[in-house]
């Protein structure tokens, strides 16, 4: 059955084609505009709100919810109809909020630190269950403005671009958030990133990139032996050239792999001449791949380097590493994860720091399970346990900068 995001207008008129016609742009608007569920738009008559309840169900089933700073990050693990599960973040800033949103239950890409790659792949996620994200990040961002969407989440994205672009026409059409303010991620899927650049819609591209030559590549990230490095490179000048929109590398440092001197050079060669921005993050371990993220200093000092070789350089923050938060971790333990003190990274200022690291978990964790059958909705409980920290995805699914511009 298609749940309330994953009908388009079409399958609505078909719905509702007992009704009056202007129902359907009623209830469309409810939807994406309001965001609200059918039982709140008190503008349509009771019977129809009762069987549109049953008609347009949600994709989203409550499992377990996380929060840190008084509620401003929120981590959400979401059970799917089939028993797959999946991750959703939250973070609310003083006047706007940004969600970053999963894209495939588990991820086929098998990138080697990552806790969603170590899980393996599941399935695609529908539109609906991407763009039902989103709207529960909406209703709980209230008052403030979800201004931003980045699509870093578990799994990657281009390896799903036929749910994942009409998704985000949704978000942008619909629901009215500016594509300027749509981030997608990518760990480098080539025809993807063409697909991307073809569209005309000027969303924001970041590249998981972690290494800058193709042998240390091809272990960290398994996909460039399929599309190395100087593929990947032409296809990020032609979007770069097609949308004119800024292009960010994102790069988890991991201690003594990848955190060198010679690799700031072969990331600056790389960088510079596309005009990308660079994230670095710290890596977040993770059970399958025991190493360790690159030292505060070090993280500084590589930085520092990328900023003299001409590279505009950012640190972003880490976070809840001591409860599973980083993308795939929750799901990997089927939301059972153990409580504790959120891990944070330093950051530091001269690369230019962005408002990510502020909702950076700072306090003692708490984890709520709700029960199975549990009416959805499309607010936060205001009685659930704050004070944990929740996590942002993982090392190279992280918002960049740009994601987090107002
Ligand atoms: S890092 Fe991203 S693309 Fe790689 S395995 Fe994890 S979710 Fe998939």
């Amino acid at each position: 059955m298609p749940t309330a995001y994953d009908v388009d207008r079409e399958q609505l008129a078909v719905l509702l084609s007992g009704e009056p016609a202007y129902r359907v742009q009623q209830v469309w608007d409810g939807l994406y505009r309001r965001v609200v569920w059918p039982e709140a738009m008190t503008e349509l008559p009771a019977r129809l709100r009762a069987d549109l309840g049953e008609w347009l169900p949600a994709a989203l089933q409550p499992s377990v919810e996380r929060s840190a700073d008084g509620g401003d990050t929120v981590k959400w693990l979401w059970g799917l109809h089939d028993g797959a599960l999946i991750e959703t973040v939250l973070m609310r800033y003083p006047d706007r909020a940004t969600v970053c949103v999963s894209t495939q239950a588990g991820c086929a890409m098998a990138c080697q630190f990552c806790a969603t790659g170590q899980g393996g792949f599941r399935r695609h996620l529908s539109v609906g269950e991407i763009v039902e994200q989103v709207a529960r990040a909406v209703a709980a961002a209230r008052p403030r403005r979800l201004s931003n969407v980045v699509l870093m989440g578990m799994g990657e994205p281009l390896a799903n671009f036929d749910r994942v672009w009409p998704a985000v026409l949704r978000l942008v059409r619909d629901m009215g958030i500016s594509a300027r303010h749509v981030t997608v991620s990518t760990v480098g899927v080539v025809p993807g990133i063409r697909r991307l650049a073809g569209t005309g819609v000027p969303v924001n591209l970041a590249v998981s990139l972690h290494a800058a030559n193709d042998e240390r590549r091809d272990q960290l990230v398994p996909i460039n032996r399929r599309y190395p490095l100087n593929t990947l490179v032409d296809a990020c000048a032609e979007y770069v050239h097609r949308t004119s929109r800024r292009l960010s590398f994102e790069w988890a440092l991991i201690a003594d792999v990848n955190d060198g001197a010679a690799d700031a050079v072969e990331l600056a060669a790389i960088a510079r001449p596309l005009g990308a921005h660079v994230n670095l993050i710290p890596l977040n371990p993770t059970p399958g791949y025991p190493v360790r993220g690159s030292q505060p200093d070090v993280v500084r000092g590589f930085r520092d380097r990328l900023l003299r070789l001409g590279v505009n350089a950012t640190i972003r923050s880490t976070r809840g590493v001591e409860i599973d938060a980083a993308c795939g971790q929750l799901a990997a333990r089927g939301g059972s994860g153990t409580a504790g003190a959120g891990g944070r990274y330093e950051n530091t200022g001269a690369g230019g720091e962005s408002g990510d690291a502020d909702a950076a978990g700072r306090h003692g964790a708490a984890v709520t399970r709700r029960g199975p059958g549990t009416r959805p909705s499309l607010s936060v409980s205001a009685a659930l346990p704050v004070a944990a920290i929740t996590g942002n995805p993982q090392q190279e699914h992280r918002l960049g900068e740009q994601d987090l511009v107002p």
